[in-house]
């Protein structure tokens, strides 16, 4: 990310595998989280090994492991500001 200069261009595009592990939203282990998505059950999951925390939510035939992963953070994150707001 931002660094410059020795990343040469690719000759050619190789197909890419997807990412499908990611850092773990609540212990932060690098690659703890690993996303499988059905798309017979149109399931997306994604489980951290090392805590064990949970995250599944509807998929489609264009969900991405990173979807997945994204929307749980996102989710982690409005459960957070739900937790600092303060209702009288
Ligand atoms: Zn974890």
């Amino acid at each position: 990310m931002g660094k410059r200069g020795s990343q040469k261009p690719a000759p050619k595009k190789k197909p890419q595998k997807l990412e499908t592990t990611f850092t773990c939203p609540f212990c932060q282990r690098a690659d703890g989280v690993e996303c499988s998505i059905d798309l017979k059950l149109r399931i997306a999951v994604a489980t951290c090994w090392a805590c064990e925390e949970t995250y599944a939510t509807k998929a489609h035939s264009l969900t991405e492991p990173l979807d997945v992963y994204s929307e749980w953070i996102d989710e982690c994150e409005k459960a957070n500001q739900e937790d600092h707001m303060e209702i009288d």
